[in-house]
């Protein structure tokens, strides 16, 4: 990753495809957002990473609840990124991945998100080292967190930025957005769907 450096233009966004998105506006404070993701050197690396991925999930939660009146399995009746991308459930206790209507995957996100952030064993509160298979938890649970801002943006775009709630959707898709490439927990092939908004917002962090 390159290192930061603040970008003196901001990059023209990318023509064609999803262009709703794109009209996003740039909001106050990206700088202070980008400073936020950073970690103190004080708090060692895995500590810092679970606690922003609790705030960040939080976040993601507000969201969901934010367009739950709009996202209904009449809208919206498989979980989705635009007509070719699709998203399938799949925990422990799905024996096949599941294709859901977004509001049904973003309730199973929610709830098996929440349950393995609670899990002492994950993320043990009593000092105890995080164990090995934290990073890689956490990384399942950000990718997903992404496909609720990618379905947010992608498909319910036009009725946040009328309700007046797109700067605040901006703002918790940047602090998602910077704390995941500060740590390289998810990959720019897996946020392909917000990609021309990614490079909109972060275009200096990207190679
Ligand atoms: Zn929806």
């Amino acid at each position: 990753m390159k290192k930061e450096t603040m970008p003196q233009t901001i990059p023209a966004p990318h023509r064609g495809g999803h262009v709703l998105h794109l009209q996003a506006q740039e909001t106050l404070g990206t700088a202070d957002i980008r400073a936020s993701v950073k970690r103190p050197s004080t708090v060692d690396e895995d500590t810092w990473i679970a606690s922003q991925s609790k705030v960040i999930f939080e976040e993601a939660v507000r969201v969901v609840s934010f367009i739950s009146d709009i996202c209904t399995e009449r809208t919206c009746p498989c979980m989705s990124a635009g007509e070719k991308v699709h998203y399938h459930w799949a925990d422990e206790t799905t024996a096949v991945p599941e294709l859901l209507p977004a509001p049904q995957y973003m309730r199973r996100l929610v709830e098996w998100a929440d349950a393995k952030l609670l899990d002492q064993d994950l993320l043990p509160l009593d000092g105890s080292p995080m164990p090995p298979e934290l990073r890689p938890v956490l990384s399942q649970i950000l990718r997903r967190v992404f496909r609720v801002y990618a379905h947010a943006y992608v498909h319910h775009f036009q009725l946040i930025h009328d309700s007046g709630a797109e700067a605040h959707l901006n703002c918790n898709f940047k602090h998602f957005l910077f704390f995941v490439l500060e740590f390289n927990l998810v990959t720019m092939d897996e946020m392909l769907p917000l990609d021309g908004l990614i490079r909109k917002f972060a275009g200096d962090l990207i190679q």
